[in-house]
């Protein structure tokens, strides 16, 4: 059974990350664009790429960078 939410919009791709720093640059073909820093908040959890709308969503027991 599932219990995941409906997205709010087509997300195409849902990474998980360890860290809050990351960067995209859509991977290779079409979706790629030119390579963002995103920095997923405190709050959220998780942050989706302005250009290619991938979900990057932060590990259980990620550690901060220091
Ligand atoms: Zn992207």
């Amino acid at each position: 059974m599932s219990a995941s939410p409906a997205p709010a919009h087509d997300a195409p791709e849902t990474k998980t990350v360890t860290s809050r720093r990351i960067a995209c640059d859509g991977g290779e073909g079409a979706l790629g664009h030119p390579r963002v820093w995103l920095t997923i908040p405190h709050d959220s959890g998780w942050v989706d790429c302005p250009y290619c709308d991938a979900r990057y969503v932060l590990a259980e027991g990620a550690q901060d960078a220091h």
